[in-house]
């Protein structure tokens, strides 16, 4: 760790020190429990670079003990998960992070479980256990763009407000969340649409659903999505293979015939428009779903729905649409139908797959 990173740190427990050692557990206060997973939260700089840093390098209770005040929201326990940048997310981790939450949850009954991450893929891993985690307790996904040894890093204000979220009665039954400068997402329709900015998440249709601030957690509607989707996984689940790819002009279905050799049991299209494709790419469609690959079509414009049978004929191909899934979270729930079909306890079931895009959560039975 360098001099910058030693300093900063050192500071932060200093201000831990003067705001008093471990506080005590307060029976007023709500149990949140703090994942740490990685991230530009848990970043330090690189030595001898002006801006470069290394996401994933500082220790979940370091980063906690930088926010002392967040005693006065919660009982907070925290557990390093792991410590990652998240474009090293995988699907293991993802069905492991599930079950801790989950049993953080059901078993050892917090009232809130905070999750930091790094920003490039919590989209994703927020979507995925907002269709794995059994309970409506708030599960709150956060992160930070200026890495703890910045000169005014966004981290602690956006950890102790993800806490307040956890803790607040308002946010229960609100699915997966997501916080970031202020503004609170569900996961469904979040998308990271700047690189660089302290607010880098957007909605893809309805905006953020609320605000937290010194003052209060505020929301401004009721849930939308009504009932929350829900798939359990075994500990031990391995999601089937699903790739992506992205269409353009020009775009000859090529990287699809890869995709299927190399042995993708589904794949999204991040198709043109509402989800289209040229030809060549329909016939690549069709070569794959003559194998039984379930393919998506989806589209890489940001919002609007991939309707069924618009221009391409989904009952002609036998594909699916995503409606107003981005491709990202089209690719998770495919892996978890996929999944549910091969190993379910529901083998038999018929599951209406294009339901399940366009209710955007699984079909009661
Ligand atoms: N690429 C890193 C990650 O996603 C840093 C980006 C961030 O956390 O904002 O973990």
């Amino acid at each position: 760790m360098n001099f910058f990173a030693k300093s900063a740190l050192a500071a932060s427990l200093f201000c831990t020190m003067l705001a008093g050692s471990a506080p005590a557990y307060s029976e007023e206060l709500p149990r949140v429990l703090i994942l740490a997973t990685g991230g530009t939260i848990a970043g330090v700089a690189k030595e001898n670079s002006a801006t470069g840093y290394d996401a994933g390098k500082i220790k979940a209770e370091d980063l906690v003990n930088a926010v002392p005040q967040i005693s006065k929201l919660a009982n907070c326990d925290v557990e390093q998960f792991c410590n990652i940048a998240s474009q090293d997310m995988t699907c293991d981790l993802w069905v492991r992070l599930s079950k801790r939450v989950n049993d953080a949850l059901t078993k050892q009954h917090y009232d809130g479980v905070v999750i930091t991450h790094g920003s490039d893929t919590m989209e994703e891993t927020a979507f995925f256990l907002e269709n794995t985690v059994e309970r409506d307790n708030p599960v709150v996904f956060v992160g930070s763009m200026r890495p703890a040894t910045a000169i005014s890093p966004d981290g602690p204000a956006n950890l102790y407000y993800a806490v307040k979220i956890a803790s607040a009665p308002e946010s229960h039954n609100r699915g997966v969340l997501v916080t970031m400068c202020g503004n609170i997402f569900e996961s469904r329709d979040i998308y990271k649409s700047n690189i660089n900015s302290l607010d880098p998440y957007s909605s893809r249709y309805n905006g953020p659903v609320g605000r937290v601030d010194e003052g209060a957690v505020r929301y401004y509607s009721a849930p939308i999505y009504g009932e929350r989707p829900y798939w359990g996984l075994p500990a031990d689940a391995v999601l089937p293979k699903v790739d992506i790819v992205h269409a353009y002009a020009g775009y000859d279905g090529d990287s699809i015939d890869a995709a299927v050799e190399h042995g993708a049991r589904g794949i999204v299209i991040a198709g043109v428009g509402n989800g289209n494709m040229s030809k060549e790419c329909i016939e690549a469609v069709k070569r794959a779903v003559s194998k039984g690959v379930k393919v998506v079509r989806s589209s890489r414009v940001v919002s609007g729905f991939v309707h069924r049978n618009h221009e391409v004929s989904d009952d002609e191909l036998g594909t699916l649409a995503s409606y107003d899934l981005s491709p990202e979270h089209a690719r998770i729930l495919l892996q978890l139908l996929i999944y549910h079909l091969d190993n379910g306890p529901r083998q038999n079931y018929q599951l209406d797959l294009q339901k399940c895009f366009e209710n955007g959560y699984f079909v009661k039975h």
